[in-house]
């Protein structure tokens, strides 16, 4: 399980997946600079590996990767992992630099603990989307097992951020969830012209003043392509997000068309 530590329970229902299915488990820690842009948060990005160590040994993680900065990035790395164009897209517009971040460094990842299964969380979508085209891509032979959201009992979810949020601002952050629940009423009631439906859950970010909306978008939940109109049978991601205050958030919801 690639981390960049700050554990959560999110983090901790991968490592007990990973009990579940693998023989022996591996968490990595590595806040990985590649993966931000100068603008975004890399020193601020909260750290805390003694209280991450307690966690790990309480989850029965059996080995903690924990590389330094020169170790992954010595003075003269030069080569980086860039898929083309699924990291191109949504999250890819906003962050033009993310993903060819986190490949490159899932990728040292996988050539230092060479697993035969790596756990990612449907949190971030898109990432697993990118690094099973890695995967697919570069061969490795590793299986994905994409794990579900953990949320707070209010709906929402685990993120090593949410520590960023104010009170009212953790309040303002429901927004993000209550709007993805929203668009699945919706879709449940019937709808399925998308424009429609996205158009319903702006609504609700053009009325809440103090969040800034980066983009809804509902996906198909294979080829991460926008679907004009949801059709039987298939699975779509309906994903936001958001900065509320100066916190940058994402969540998602998965969607099946009955
Ligand atoms: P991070 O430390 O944020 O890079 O996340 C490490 C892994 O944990 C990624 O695969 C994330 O998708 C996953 N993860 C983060 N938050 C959650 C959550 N709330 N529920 C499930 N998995 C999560």
């Amino acid at each position: 399980m690639p981390t960049m530590g700050y554990l959560h329970n999110g983090h901790i229902s991968l490592i007990e997946e990973s009990k579940k299915r693998a023989d022996i488990t591996i968490v990595s820690i590595f806040v990985n600079p590649t993966q931000f842009a100068p603008t975004e948060d890399f020193k601020a990005y909260p750290r805390d590996i003694e209280r991450d160590l307690r966690l790990l040994e309480q989850a029965g993680t059996d080995y903690l990767f924990y590389p330094s900065a020169v170790d992954i990035y010595p003075n003269n790395f030069q080569t980086y992992v860039d898929v083309t164009e699924i990291a191109k897209i949504i999250e890819g517009e906003f962050r033009p630099t993310h993903f060819k971040g986190v490949t490159t460094i899932v990728s040292i990842l996988f050539n230092c603990v060479k697993p035969d299964l790596a756990f990612f969380g449907q949190k971030d979508a898109q990432q697993t989307s990118v690094i099973k085209r890695m995967i697919e891509d570069l061969k490795y032979e590793i299986e994905v097992v994409i794990c579900p959201i953990i949320r707070e009992a209010d709906g929402l979810a685990l993120s090593s951020r949410n520590v960023y949020l104010n009170p009212e601002e953790r309040e303002k952050a429901l927004i993000l969830n209550e709007s993805l629940k929203q668009a699945e009423d919706i879709i449940l009631s019937g709808e399925r012209n998308t424009v429609t439906i996205i158009k319903k859950i702006n609504n609700n970010f053009i009325k809440e003043k103090s969040v800034h909306l980066n983009y809804i978008r509902i996906v198909n939940a294979d080829t991460f392509k926008e679907a004009d109109k949801l059709e039987t049978g298939k699975d779509y991601y309906c994903l936001v997000a958001a900065k509320v205050g100066s916190t940058r958030l994402i969540d998602n919801r998965l969607i099946h068309i009955k």
